[in-house]
């Protein structure tokens, strides 16, 4: 597995005419993906653009401090729409800078708090900038408690370990490698291994021996085999396990699949409707007996059941059964279909993954001339609606009939 930049501005400001041939070359340097990171309402057309032009990289979006004196009115909405193009997978990067003076600490504080609010709108990862305003930074992200990185960390090792508690990762530049780096290195083990982001900042932040010039993504192997060292695993593994979080947190919603079970998919359907009765009944295992109903009902028509693949992992599913062919649930006027359940992993909650099942599913049942649909199903002890991120049932038979 290669490297993951999850941090990169790639400008033609600052590479000129290099940039295209530079980007041409990355993936034979072992780089296997790229975040590349708009700052200003100026900067999303080139973003935009940039991810389509290559397939391994991606885009974030979003209006750093420094450029929060001159937002026109209507910045928030111009946000919005630029995050919905395709390949933009995080709101970022954004928050609070108090480097050069603090004049517009309140304007700051302002635009942060409107793009948590966005990113929660749009169930979007973040990735939040903060330098010499950690207190004010903190006192956001506790309120917010958004999902995403705290990039480019530079505060204490106690903070880390906070930024981890709210369920968030944390980056680090090519600044582990420098000879001063001591508040960086602690704070990098501080951070659980499966909480590391690795990023470059390009073009600036170059590791040593780099240290001054140009950085580019293919540097992230110094500061990988820094963290490496920290952390106490050999820099392969450090490389993959960094992409891998990487790619938990901004490109698993780009990459699932979605689609409804077919007969070679039974093991698959099995495993995972296992996996979500222990969750439900906290850990009670089930029998023969119950996996040999569960096995008939997936056979004989009376259920559709839609699974989420990551690559080859079934980690959500869903189940609609058919009223009239379930013989436990017999119903006069037939046609009608019942939610049994919908499960998606823990790691892979709130990306919609449960709503485009739940369409599919819905899709299917429609095709079938179900006109009725019951939905009693809880999920976890929620009701089924909540799960799937719907503020009412109302709004969730809405999207039904
Ligand atoms: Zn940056």
């Amino acid at each position: 597995m290669g490297i993951f930049d999850t941090h990169a501005h790639y400008l033609k400001r600052d590479f000129g005419d290099d940039l295209e041939k530079l980007l041409g070359e990355l993936p034979e340097k072992n780089v296997e993906r790229v975040l590349a990171v708009g700052c200003g309402l100026d900067e999303f057309e080139e973003t935009t653009a940039l991810v389509e032009r290559h397939d391994y990289i991606f885009g974030a979006l979003g209006v750093h401090p420094e450029f929060v004196d001159d937002l026109p009115e209507n910045w928030e909405n111009t946000l919005e729409i630029a995050l919905k193009a395709k390949k933009i997978v995080a709101l970022g990067e954004f928050g609070l800078d108090y480097h050069y003076g603090s004049d517009n600490k309140s304007k700051q504080r302002e635009v942060f708090a409107r793009q948590l609010e966005l990113a929660k709108k749009l169930d979007l990862p973040v990735i939040i900038h903060s330098r010499d305003a950690c207190e004010d930074t903190m006192e956001l992200l506790r309120e917010y408690k958004p999902r995403g990185v705290m990039h480019c960390f530079s505060y204490s090792a106690e903070i880390a370990k906070e930024v981890v508690k709210l369920g968030m990762y944390v980056g680090f530049t090519g600044v582990l490698t420098f000879k001063n780096a001591k508040k960086a290195i602690a704070a990098c083990e501080a951070v659980p291994i499966e909480r590391l982001l690795l990023e470059t900042d390009c073009p600036y932040m170059a590791p040593e021996p780099f240290r001054g010039k140009r950085c580019d993504s293919s540097m992230i192997a110094f500061t990988g085999a820094r963290m490496a060292e920290i952390k106490g695993v050999s820099a392969d593994e450090m490389i993959e396990i960094a992409n891998k979080n990487g790619r938990r947190l901004f490109l698993v919603k780009s990459e699932i699949a979605v689609r409804i079970a077919e007969e070679s998919d039974l093991s698959a359907v099995l495993a995972i409707r296992m996996e979500m009765l222990s969750v439900v009944n906290e850990g009670k295992t089930f029998d023969e007996d119950f996996r040999e109903r569960s096995r008939e009902y997936f056979t004989n028509g009376a259920q559709t059941t839609v699974l989420a693949f990551d690559g080859e992992n079934a980690v959500g599913c869903a189940t609609i059964c058919y009223v009239d062919v379930m013989p436990t649930y017999s119903h006069p006027t037939g046609k009608r279909a019942h939610v049994m359940n919908v499960y998606v992993r823990d790691d892979y909650r709130r990306r919609g993954i449960a709503r485009e099942m739940m369409k599919k599913l819905l899709d299917e049942a429609r095709n079938r001339g179900v006109t009725q649909i019951t939905l009693d199903a809880t999920e976890s002890g929620r009701p089924l609606y909540q799960s799937l991120g719907f503020n009412g049932s109302e709004e969730f038979m809405e999207l039904i009939f």
